[in-house]
């Protein structure tokens, strides 16, 4: 067992910084100088190293790439104008993958590793840390299981990497969304709330027929019935009803993200209903035609807060509130931002700084 991380760092002879236009970052398309690599063999966690970011070797039986024991993680970190650097709650980010390391029956990631091999990682790339409004550095944990071996049973062998990629908005304009009701994301007992790469392929086919549309995202609803929301692409969902800032509970199907999370905690602080509960398609659209919607939007650590303009259900598409109107997910959002950049004091600790 590793106690603290004794990490192997290899520099790069030839940084390519200069090459990158941070005023044009597309989202995860340019990758930093370096990346971490720690490999699982025999049990156990061999030390990890830090080197220049470039290709990896496998084998073409590799069992991650037959039966997808693949899983990881997104944070992001910012830069303030004294040239610090802020990561939220990373932490949470290291239980997560940890739990669905053990869904998945892969290794969980001791601590130093992950907290010491992003800080690490971050403080040898610090230059790449955008200070751009609306950029940050975009850090992708991910773990996957690497025997050389076609048979159907957990890898005995893993690798954990940590890369990192400056980037611009995820969304550059408010979103329409449409309530799925024939396709299902995630079923109670399944993998829904692990952020495992199935996941995501699996919710690429529907997500496409509804870009066909011209619809940018789905909003998932509960597998059996398709009467409740669940969750939206990369985002939790949140909509504001009545005055009340309303959720769906966590259960098996849905992702526990960090920003919803940290969103409740703030919302509530400042004095707002907050209801962690079902909400059913019945009574967002019912709200939609006698103006109880007031606000719709998605949170979430790549997304941010993103605003719901537009919401299609069946044959109907709703023309939701003004934007500019929308009391809570402007406030808290652009709260919860202000701490994200070191802007305004953080006074839960949420924030790592070096
Ligand atoms: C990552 C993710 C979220 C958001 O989680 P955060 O920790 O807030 O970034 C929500 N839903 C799904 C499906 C996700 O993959």
């Amino acid at each position: 067992m590793i106690e603290t991380a004794n990490i192997k760092i290899t520099r790069t002879q030839q940084s390519r910084l200069s090459e990158v236009d941070f005023d044009n970052l597309p989202f995860g398309a340019v990758f930093s100088d370096h990346m971490l690599v720690a490999h699982y063999r025999n049990k156990q966690w061999e030390q990890a190293s830090i080197k220049p970011y470039g290709n990896i070797s496998l084998s073409p039986a590799t069992s991650m790439i037959h039966y997808g024991q693949s899983i990881f993680e997104g944070m992001k970190a910012f830069r303030n104008s004294n040239g610090e650097v802020m990561i939220f709650r990373p932490e949470m980010n290291w239980e997560r993958i940890n739990k669905s390391a053990e869904r998945m029956c892969m290794p969980t990631i001791p601590r130093e590793i992950f907290m010491d091999g992003i800080r690490q990682l971050i403080d040898l790339d610090r230059n790449w840390v955008p200070t751009n409004e609306g950029s940050s550095l975009y850090i992708r944990p991910f773990l996957f299981g690497t025997d050389p071996m076609l048979g159907v049973r957990p890898s005995d062998t893993y690798t954990f990497m940590i890369i990192t990629s400056p980037v611009g908005p995820y969304y550059s304009k408010p979103l329409h969304l449409k309530i799925e009701t024939e396709f299902t994301r995630a079923a109670l007992g399944g993998v829904g709330f692990a952020k495992a790469a199935g996941n995501y392929g699996a919710a690429m086919f529907p997500a496409k027929k509804a870009q066909e549309q011209g619809i940018d995202q789905l909003i998932w609803t509960d597998a059996k019935e398709h009467k409740y929301l669940e969750e939206a692409g990369t985002m939790n969902m949140m909509v504001v009803l009545d005055n009340t800032l309303l959720t769906p509970p966590l259960k098996s199907t849905i992702l526990p993200g960090v920003t919803r999370d940290s969103f409740l905690t703030l919302a509530r602080e400042a004095g707002y209903q907050v209801e962690e509960r079902p909400i059913s398609t019945d009574e967002v659209i019912e709200g939609a035609r006698n103006g109880k919607l007031q606000e719709l939007f998605g949170v979430g650590t790549a997304a941010t807060t993103a605003q719901v303009i537009r919401l299609t259900f069946g044959e109907e598409t709703f023309e939701l509130p003004a934007i500019e109107g929308r009391e809570i997910s402007n406030k808290i959002g652009k709260k919860l931002l202000d701490i994200k950049k070191g802007e305004i004091t953080d006074d839960h600790g949420w924030n790592i700084r070096f």
